[in-house]
């Protein structure tokens, strides 16, 4: 079997992590902020603005929705995530079809309105986890409708209606670091293939790409979490102050990769067993890694941890030393 379409939509979180959720009601226009005109150009919220006003039919703006750069972003996401073929204007459908909520998205984007520079600070914070040559030159679009957040180089997408969002606006920083350094690592490094799933070796070379790559971007954002006193929010953060939590990510990780020893080819279950668990089902690979690169950061430093984009069989070798602990 070439490509699975459930383990293709759990791959879906590596770049992302959930879906929307939430009622409609009230609407506004999402319009970028006076600042730095630099600014102005990287954090774009015409989009939320433009579906908003689509979904409340004070417009119709689907012609404007459907050539704007973020659905293309979207496109490039949906690539990149298995989809060969993604339809633009059926993300778009799901976007406006989709039950979030709209008073919130509203209230989101007045929030972020502004505090666009902080956001693309907050975007270029990231770079502290980066080699020099690392790009982070696209756009930040804020939409609404589509995961949380997710990367799609050179851009990045934030989802203003998210739960999360509504629930904690201060956490949009926080995502910025994360998709941004996502922007980055994947300058400097390609994506898997994900044709071959059921090849083992094919699987294992994804577990520890992503491992790597959603590891590193949570613990990109873990200065601005300490500092603001903000790990409790996302669970993530739960294994670098609960020893036990810890200790259970590496026990979980190591059992959930052991599902491929001996396999010469893996069937689709265990494709989406695997998948599931280290993606959004139990977040292994975002703990698992996260426990990977504060690792490598108090043993070697910094600089070493950044290193390992380049080399990232140091990245792997203390991964495996982490598991036979
Ligand atoms: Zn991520």
């Amino acid at each position: 079997m070439a490509r699975l379409p459930l383990a293709a939509s759990l791959v879906l979180s590596l770049i992302g992590s959930a879906s929307c959720k939430s009622n409609a009601d009230d609407t506004t226009n999402g319009n970028v902020s006076d600042g730095p005109a630099e600014i102005q150009e990287r954090v774009d919220a015409t989009f939320a603005g433009l579906a908003l006003a689509t979904i409340a039919n004070e417009q119709d703006n689907r012609e404007a929705l459907l050539k704007h750069p973020a659905l293309a972003a979207l496109v490039r996401h949906q690539q990149m995530s298995g989809n060969p073929s993604p339809d633009k204007e059926q993300i778009l459908d799901g976007i406006l079809a989709s039950p979030w909520n709209t008073k919130s998205a509203a209230s989101n984007l007045e929030y972020l309105r502004d505090r666009e520079p902080e956001l693309w600070e907050a975007a270029l914070a990231s770079s502290s986890y980066l080699p020099d040559g690392a790009l982070i030159d696209g756009e930040l679009f804020l939409i609404v409708g589509y995961d949380i957040g997710v990367a799609s180089p050179p851009d990045m997408v934030l989802n203003v209606a998210h739960q999360n969002f509504v629930d904690e606006p201060a956490e949009f920083a926080f995502y910025a670091t994360h998709e941004a350094h996502h922007v980055g690592f994947l300058s400097q490094r390609e994506f898997p293939d994900l044709a071959h799933l059921d090849d083992p070796a094919a699987l294992a070379a994804l577990i520890a790409f992503s491992t790597q790559m959603e590891g590193m971007a949570v613990h990109a954002a873990l200065p601005a979490r300490e500092a603001a006193n903000a790990l409790g929010v996302d669970p993530d953060y739960a294994v670098y102050t609960d020893k036990e939590k810890a200790n259970q990510t590496i026990d979980r990780y190591r059992e959930v990769l052991g599902l491929l020893d001996g396999l010469d080819q893996v069937d689709g279950a265990t494709i989406n067993q695997v998948l599931g668990a280290m993606s959004s089902g139990e977040r292994l690979w975002y703990q698992f890694g996260a426990l990977v690169a504060r690792q490598i950061e108090q043993e070697s430093g910094r600089d070493a941890l950044v290193g390992t984009i380049a080399d990232p069989a140091t990245f792997d070798a203390a991964a495996t030393q982490l598991l036979a602990n």
